[in-house]
């Protein structure tokens, strides 16, 4: 594939990402191996799966002679500030489309002031407003409103059929590395992208961070999207959601800080957090074999 120069040099440094063993006690004494994925250090500027799912997409809008860009998000949206880092390193404009017209006129909160700082220009619309882009029409609506008309649209969390085959490479760089490879759940393009990566044998395991139970169909239809079918073997535990998005408790918070300094890790608290706490669940109900070796994917930092 033609890659422009200027995509390789600023947006794609050095997968694969390291791949660490952790000497673990709750982990050894059930004879399972706890490795981790570090794709929190896959890029400075757009760790983990946000690098994996944007870098396709940016090509594809770079490769369209695209110079803006348009997608959207909450006021505390990780893939909005990824989207807005990844406009300034290539010098595209970048507008989102925040849900909440309510915070229009407010001072921002720090996660929106770095979305502003990187150059992303913020156009708030109330909550109905923002969930009418699921109709293709309203959507192109909602970007002519924000003055975007033309820029290339990044959905909401990134999760189009480029981004999963952005995340079935994470699949592929480990490939003979693990028996399952465990991931957190916001939208489960991650998940549904890494499945499809994964060789014969090997199993993705999905922990949603959401309550709900809507995400199954949701990951059948991304697949059927950037696959034309379901794609790899997974599976989902959801069970280990805390009450919700952004919910952290006080025994979760106990276990994300031990956790941390036990293994030098700096456990980002919405996903990561849950993912480990339910691998080390699993672990002690014996739902993992003796021997087996569990990746766990580190998506991202604090
Ligand atoms: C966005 C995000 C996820 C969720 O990824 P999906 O592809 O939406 O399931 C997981 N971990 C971190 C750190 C994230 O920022």
């Amino acid at each position: 594939m033609n890659r422009p120069p200027s995509l390789d040099a600023r947006l794609e440094p050095r997968p694969p990402s390291p791949l660490q063993e952790v000497r673990d006690e709750r982990f050894a004494a059930r004879g399972v191996r706890l490795l981790l994925k570090r794709d929190d250090l896959v890029h400075p500027e757009l760790p983990g799966n946000k690098w994996r799912k944007l870098a396709p997409n940016l090509r594809a809008a770079l490769e369209g002679g695209h110079d803006r860009l348009v997608t959207f998000g909450g006021a505390y949206s990780n893939h909005l500030r990824a989207t807005a880092a990844a406009g300034r390193l290539l010098g595209l404009r970048t507008v989102g489309i925040v849900r909440g017209d309510e915070l229009a006129g407010r001072p921002l909160n720090d996660s929106l002031a770095r979305c502003a700082a990187d150059g992303m220009r913020l156009h708030f619309v109330s909550r109905s407003d923002y969930r009418r882009k699921a109709e293709p029409r309203e959507l192109a609506r909602l970007v002519d409103s924000a003055g975007a008309g033309g820029a290339y649209v990044v959905p909401e969390g990134g999760s189009n059929a480029l981004a999963l085959h952005g995340c079935a490479e994470l699949g592929r760089e480990l490939r003979g590395a693990a028996d399952v490879v465990a991931v957190a759940c916001g939208t489960g393009g991650t998940l549904a992208g890494l499945a499809a990566g994964l060789a014969p044998g090997q199993r993705a395991l999905g922990v949603p961070v959401l309550a709900g139970g809507f995400l199954a169909a949701e990951i059948r239809s991304l697949q059927a999207a950037a696959f034309g079918g379901p794609a790899g073997s997974w599976t989902l535990a959801e069970d280990f959601h805390h009450g919700g998005y952004a919910r952290v408790p006080d025994a979760l918070e106990a276990f994300a800080a031990d956790f941390g300094s036990r293994h030098g890790l700096p456990v980002e608290r919405i996903y990561v957090a849950k993912l480990l706490w339910a691998l080390a669940e699993l672990t002690a109900s014996g739902a993992f074999p003796r021997g087996t070796a569990l990746a766990a994917v580190v998506t991202g930092r604090p």
